[in-house]
């Protein structure tokens, strides 16, 4: 029998496969399987709501792993599995076949699911949650024959959608409990900015709407009821109000779970042979326990805990990042918001392109661009360096964020 390492890993998002790829790197011998429950090579999510909305784009043409996949890098992969449960005391996890898997270390690496909403339960024929690539292609081929969108929820997905929607010429409507878009990321001015950017695009954002009721026509048209008497017809909903992480597996197994599974800054578990990466955990921020649902942590600290089962020593330490593309805006948030900041600043670059900077005292806390890619590169770097800037240089187009870089910590 080989004495190699073995490590098994459950989930095959950018968490997984980064576990997998790092896993490998860190140490050549070890027999790395990576159970999936889809059937097909590791898939990027981002594109789902995007180009592969509007025909411009298909999952596969964005494996994780680059256009070898995974099995390119010496790694197995068991599609069309679902894990059920894990056995530690006989370090094994069993699928729902009843399958038994043995580990010498675990990565768990299980994502999140759509928050579904009880009015709109999934699986109705004109209402869709979006996280697959089977529930992305089938979106595209209703939305391909829908003239009327209700969007429930103006969150990234809702609005990514929206917008690619709006592309394909489908009439949208997004409805949004909140008094204003994208609170979570964006000042109330740069809301209001890329709400009206929707409204250009015959986008239509209500604000402060409750649903109440949902009702279904024969015909499959949607009629939904909001608490302040109005009634939105439609020919197909979707809805994006969020993500829950897929914690499941481990509560049942006795791990300490708390909303997300509770990892140390080695991603290692409660459990020291099962570690866990990605948007199913909850980690050690700035500012005590956190989550994250974004690509880049979950790629990246999937790469931590894949180094760490094979044998390494790696913290996780993370500038938290996200993107979104909507019309001609590419929307990047860097950094950790501050419930108070000390101060805001705004840099306009241009019509469609600026900056918005958090402070904490002298230092970047936080900001958000728009088509500002180079200066969010620039803002990172000041960012993790912790270098002082002034607010006043910050809000001046004309002085390069890379300059302020050479300043003295
Ligand atoms: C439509 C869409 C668009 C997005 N766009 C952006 C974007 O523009 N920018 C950005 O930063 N982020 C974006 N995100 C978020 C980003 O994709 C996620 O944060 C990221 O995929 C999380 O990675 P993960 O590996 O932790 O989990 P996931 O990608 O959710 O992968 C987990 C996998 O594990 C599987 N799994 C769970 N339980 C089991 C089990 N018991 N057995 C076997 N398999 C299991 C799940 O089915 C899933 O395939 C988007 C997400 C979606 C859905």
């Amino acid at each position: 029998m080989s004495d190699a390492r073995r490590i098994v890993i459950v989930g095959a998002g950018p968490a997984g496969v980064g576990a997998a790829l790092a896993a490998r790197a860190q140490d050549l011998a070890a027999e790395i399987l990576l159970i999936a429950d889809e059937r097909c090579e590791p898939y990027e999510k981002p594109p789902l709501s995007k180009t592969v909305l509007t025909g411009k784009a298909m999952p596969h043409e964005a494996p994780i792993a680059g256009p070898g996949g995974v099995g390119g890098h010496k790694i197995t992969l068991k599609g069309d599995t679902r894990c059920a449960a894990i056995d530690r005391g006989g370090h094994a996890v069993v699928t729902e076949e009843g399958e038994r898997i043995p580990y010498d270390i675990l990565v768990l690496a299980s994502g999140s699911i759509n928050r579904v909403l009880p009015l709109l339960p999934a699986g109705q024929p004109s209402i869709h949650y979006l996280r697959t690539e089977r529930e992305a292609l089938g979106l595209r081929e209703q939305l391909g024959r829908s003239r009327c969108l209700l969007v429930i929820g103006a969150g990234l997905i809702g609005l990514e959608v929206a917008a690619s929607a709006a592309e394909l010429g489908v009439k949208t409507t997004v409805l949004e409990v909140a008094p204003r878009i994208l609170a979570r990321v964006c000042d109330p001015e740069t809301s209001a900015l890329l709400q009206a950017h929707h409204a250009a695009h015959g986008v239509d954002i209500r604000l402060g709407t409750a649903i109440s009721a949902v009702r279904t026509s024969p015909d499959g048209r949607i009629a939904i009821a909001t608490q302040a008497g109005q009634t939105f017809t439609a020919d197909l909903v979707v809805v994006g109000t969020g993500v829950v992480p897929d914690d499941r597996l481990a509560q049942a197994a006795g791990l300490d779970v708390q909303d997300g599974i509770l990892v140390d800054d080695h991603c290692f578990t409660s459990d020291r042979s099962i570690l866990a990466a990605g948007d199913c955990t909850r980690f050690v921020g700035p500012r005590g326990p956190v989550r994250l649902e974004n690509w880049r942590h979950a790629q990246e600290q999937g790469a931590v805990a894949g180094r760490n089962a094979a044998g390494g020593d790696a913290a996780y330490n993370v500038t938290p990042s996200f993107w979104s593309e909507q019309y001609d805006l590419y929307i990047q948030g860097m950094g950790w918001p501050l419930p108070q900041p000390s101060a805001q600043v705004r840099r306009q670059i241009g019509p469609n392109a600026m900056l918005r900077f958090d402070l904490d005292g002298d230092h970047l806390s936080y900001v958000l661009g728009i088509n500002a890619q180079r200066d969010i590169a620039a803002a990172r770097r000041l960012i993790e360096r912790r270098v002082p800037v002034d607010a006043a240089a910050l809000a001046d187009p004309s002085q390069p964020l890379a300059a302020m870089l050479k300043a003295k910590t």
